[in-house]
């Protein structure tokens, strides 16, 4: 009961709607690529901002979840997922190393002082160890050289390896020749499951698949690469993130809208102001320009984008009236052009989402 009280009195019409069928068809476009890898479901920041048990719900048919933290991994136990579930920066202190074990979650391991620990840390079953290299992203991992040494080290402490590395530049022409390579060299000989594939180069190097992928944002239907558009490679939008007009005007030539009054009117036009703003997670840096759709039309947001409103042009658009809709990006308009526009990607806009948006899922 005070649940659904407190649902009816989120009024503001502003929404992020997940589409839950949609997610299943990403993941559908990722076994395409990868029939025979298993896959490590990247649903870290509460899913790409679509809510981390709803997005796994909708993916449950997936070999295994990455996260970040040890809560949510648990959470995850807790809700029933069987599958395997990846600490994608593994744990960060030994007193870890327990509940790993009771919650049979899987871990990375980058790093030396990691492995010490799980030596101290006698645990009655082997651990799950995902043993990453770094092979250029010079982010996490054991450089190639302290590598043999580091999987001796783990195989002894009882671990059951996975051997991973990220790439830096999949999402580039030829940018992850080097590193897979080197990752080869390093591996090839060893009969252990290996992963090293985000979205970008599962999508574009068939060559580098291994035996677990690991993809995040293209089971959200945003493309990881600039160069190709979501729907070229088949993905669908698994968020629609939409508002409504609250009020509309008529300016005159050479009025401006909005803080700064950046943009200044070229002649009369009418406006309308969309409950919509940075404190919702839309970009600020979003342009004048930057579309949007009203009533399913193509628009463009006008001058600064403030807190908790935007403004867009109605000009071409004279059935716009007080509570059409407005999409800011989503089924129909790409998050891929509103982060191009802002000078971000779509990454960062979907794990913006503020929690104060009302999250709701549709078939
Ligand atoms: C986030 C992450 C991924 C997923 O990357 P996408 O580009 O979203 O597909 C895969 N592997 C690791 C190690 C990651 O941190």
């Amino acid at each position: 009961m005070a649940a659904e009280g407190i649902t009816k009195l989120m009024t503001r019409p502003i929404r992020a709607i997940v589409d839950l069928s949609a997610l299943r068809h990403n993941l559908g476009i990722a076994r395409k690529h990868a029939p025979h890898a298993r896959i490590m479901a990247v649903i870290k920041a509460n899913g790409y901002g679509h809510g981390m048990l709803r997005t796994a719900k909708a993916l449950e048919t997936a070999d295994g979840f990455a996260v970040l933290n040890l809560g949510e991994a648990i959470a995850l136990r807790e809700a029933g997922f069987r599958q395997e579930i990846l600490l994608l920066e593994g744990f960060f202190s030994s007193d870890e190393i327990s509940l790993l074990k009771q919650h049979d979650l899987s871990t990375v391991i980058h790093a030396q002082w990691q492995i010490d620990a799980l030596l101290q840390t006698p645990v009655s079953a082997p651990i799950q160890a995902w043993l990453k290299i770094n092979t250029g992203m010079n982010r996490l991992g054991f450089q190639p050289d302290d590598f043999p040494a580091a999987l001796r080290n783990l195989q002894q402490a009882g671990a059951q390896v996975t051997l991973m590395t990220h790439f830096s530049s999949a999402d580039e022409i030829n940018g992850i020749t080097e590193q897979l390579s080197l990752f080869n060299t390093l591996t090839h000989d060893l009969q252990l499951p290996r992963s090293m594939s985000n979205s970008a180069a599962t999508l574009t190097f068939p060559d580098a698949l291994g035996d677990w992928i690991r993809p995040g944002i293209m089971l959200y239907g945003a493309s990881p690469m600039s160069h190709i558009n979501a729907s070229e490679l088949g993905l669908k939008p698994a968020m629609t993130f939409t508002s409504k007009i609250i009020a509309m005007r008529d300016i005159q030539a050479g009025e401006t809208v909005g803080y700064g009054g950046t943009f200044r009117a070229p002649g009369t036009m009418r406006i309308g102001t969309v409950a919509c703003g940075y404190a919702d997670g839309y970009p600020r840096h979003a342009p004048t320009g930057t579309p949007v759709l009203v009533n399913g039309q193509h628009s463009r947001i006008i001058g600064r984008v403030s807190m908790d409103m935007l403004t867009v042009d109605l000009s071409g658009i004279p059935d716009a009236r007080i509570g059409s809709s407005v999409t800011l990006w989503g089924k129909d308009l790409p998050v891929d052009e509103i982060a191009s526009a802002a000078g971000t990607i779509s990454y960062e806009l979907l794990c913006a989402v503020a929690a104060r948006v009302p999250l709701s899922e549709a078939e």
